[in-house]
């Protein structure tokens, strides 16, 4: 089988300094010192040397290195990655290339050093700005670190992207709002504002089966993503997917590509591979195929993917998808008339309702196919 080349690399390192108190991501908390850290980053190096040995680095666009905390494995070995990469690759520097770092492992050397080595985009994990919240999420680092880091960051960076945590019991609305603002004034480029999701076998889910710590609320999370986007509007960002805002020319080409039907390589522990064919579509993990989609599952799920971001899909790409879903018409119609979906400039988009009731709308265009 021929499949496609891959558009976009992600590197996953799944060591953190300590595990926070909702996470359920691929990383354990390792000391910084510890062995396991450079044998998981050798065998990484191999694994980078080998895709490239076998051609599936040529045609890349992206390079994402996620976490886990990339930062909190030190100088010293992300060097040795990025060093790797650029023998590997062309990291040149029309390649977006994106290191994720936490506010208490980044320092001034680190933010000098992965710049001359490529790294051209730096993703902050802030989540709050509000030290009160933040220890309530069991986060490492204060707001005061925070703020340090996004400012060091800037020293090289011009592309700064924060993540910030909305709907988390004991925010209140205020709260929110001014880490929104504080992220504006801090001159960051690119803002990810994600709801807290209570997921099953972490602190939180305990908290909340024994009554210690009441579930989000849906209208607090509402609430706070209407706050994001009109703050942030305001500031000269624009929403472009569901949980990311820009300022223009600024948007993830990387996560752009998730969202796109773009074939992705995964590379380290629990890293996703999605590769494909004009009809077939294959997701897979540590080797194993979770996940394959025929040709009609595609398109349900290239429209599935268009409406999480602002752009939609055009009337010409529905009535190709027409072609083969009949009932698509009808299904637009409905969504239009539940105020999911409008059509504006000839593409039909996500309301904000859609962006509210995100699954609603997701729902109904996978069960197309
Ligand atoms: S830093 Fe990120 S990956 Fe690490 S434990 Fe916290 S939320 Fe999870």
């Amino acid at each position: 089988m021929q499949f496609e080349p891959y558009k976009a690399l992600y590197l996953h390192i799944p060591f953190c300094v300590r595990k926070c108190a909702y996470c359920d991501f691929e990383s354990c908390a390792v000391a910084r010192d510890d062995a396991r850290i450079d044998q998981y980053v050798d065998e990484l190096v191999l694994e980078i040397r080998r895709a490239s040995k076998a051609g599936l680095l040529g045609s890349l666009q992206t390079v994402y290195i996620g976490g886990g905390t990339p930062s909190h494995i030190g100088l010293a070995r992300l060097s040795k990655l990025l060093y790797t990469l650029s023998l590997s690759m062309h990291l040149e520097p029309e390649i977006e290339c994106t290191m994720e770092a936490n506010p208490e492992s980044l320092d001034a050397r680190m933010v000098r050093d992965i710049w001359a080595l490529g790294v051209n985009r730096l993703s902050i994990g802030v989540q709050s700005f509000d030290d009160e919240v933040l220890s309530i999420l069991g986060r490492p680092h204060g707001a005061k670190a925070a703020r340090e880091a996004v400012r060091m960051a800037h020293e090289r960076f011009e592309n700064v992207s924060v993540d910030l945590m909305c709907g988390i019991p004991g925010q209140s609305d205020e709260s929110f709002a001014e880490s929104v603002r504080v992220a504006v004034e801090l001159g960051v480029t690119h803002v990810s504002v994600y709801p807290l999701t209570i997921e099953e076998g972490t602190p939180f889910a305990q908290r909340v089966e024994s009554g210690v710590m009441p579930e989000p609320d849906d209208d607090v999370e509402a609430r706070h993503m209407l706050l994001a986007a009109e703050i942030l509007e305001a500031a000269g960002f624009h929403r472009y997917e569901v949980a990311s805002y820009a300022r223009p020319g600024f948007e993830s080409r990387h996560n752009t590509a998730y969202w796109t039907g773009v074939p992705y390589l995964g590379l380290g522990r629990g890293a996703t591979t999605m590769r494909q064919t004009a009809d077939r579509r294959e997701r897979i993990k540590d080797g194993e195929v979770l996940e394959v989609l025929d040709a009609a599952e595609m398109l349900a799920e290239d429209l599935m993917l268009a409406m999480r971001m602002s752009r939609g899909f055009s009337i010409e790409d529905a009535e190709d998808a027409a072609l083969v879903f009949d009932q698509l018409p009808e299904v637009l119609g409905d969504l239009m008339a539940d105020d999911l979906v409008e059509l504006r400039d000839r593409r039909f988009r996500p309301t904000t309702r859609g962006w509210l009731c995100g699954n609603q709308l997701y729902a109904r265009l996978l069960a197309l196919a």
